[in-house]
Formats: structure tokens, C-alpha cells, sequence
């Protein structure tokens, strides 16, 4: 992929499959994440769930997103934000979550960029 492209990463389109319990994001050129639900709403990087401002910089390990969480959560609301992020709003009625594309590349399930992730360590 040229470098080009990665700086620019916006999803180019975004569909909740209620089947499978993920959310899967087209990053366009055949790249495809499909994000489990319940390791998203775990990962959501406001400042509540991460702790206080402290604890912003210690965000999850992007191979998070391939453990198996403890709790089950559902979509209620996706939003886009601007151009540069995703907010989504929980059944548990956490609605200030705001995922940012950047973010959401980094913690992405697919093969590939959990190979890629290995490969820089
Ligand atoms: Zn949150
Ligand atoms: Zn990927």
C-alpha cells in the first residue's frame, strides 16, 4: 500500500451486520475490518472509559480486538463525526465514544494488519 493512501484512511462505507455482531468497515481497495461489537465497546478510547485524562496515552493493545470479551454490547447509533471519526452509541448508554479513523486503522481485525502488527512488533 502506498503511503499516500494510508495517511488519507477513511472508511469507504460502514455497515452493522446484527448476524454476526460486528461492525464492518470498508477501507476501500479490498481492505475489509469487521470489528466484534462487544471488543469495540471495550475499546472505546474517551476519556471515561480509559480512566481520566492520566491514562489517555495507555490505550489497548491493538490484539485486543481478537480476545473474547466478557460482556455483550449492542449499537444503537452510529455517527459520523466530522471527517475524521466514528462516534457510536451503546446499549449501555455510552454515547460519548468517538473513534477516530487513525484509531480504528490501528486496532483493525483484519489478516493483514494483524500480520502487519506482528511483523513491526
Ligand atoms: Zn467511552
Ligand atoms: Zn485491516
Amino acid at each position: 500500500m502506498d503511503e499516500l493512501n494510508s495517511n488519507r484512511m477513511k472508511p469507504t462505507g460502514i455497515t452493522l451486520n446484527k448476524r454476526t455482531h460486528e461492525l464492518v468497515i470498508d477501507w476501500g481497495g479490498n481492505h475489509i475490518g469487521n470489528y466484534p461489537l462487544d471488543a469495540l465497546r471495550e475499546a472505546c478510547p474517551c476519556v471515561v472509559c480509559r480512566g481520566g485524562h492520566e491514562n489517555m496515552g495507555s490505550l489497548h493493545d491493538p490484539d485486543f480486538i481478537s480476545l473474547t470479551p466478557v460482556k455483550s454490547y449492542d449499537v444503537v447509533d452510529l455517527q459520523i463525526v466530522g471527517n475524521y471519526a466514528l462516534q457510536i452509541s451503546w446499549d449501555d448508554g455510552h454515547t460519548s465514544g468517538i473513534y477516530p479513523w487513525s484509531y480504528l486503522t490501528r486496532i483493525c481485525p483484519c489478516a493483514a494488519c494483524v500480520e502487519r502488527r506482528s511483523l513491526s512488533g
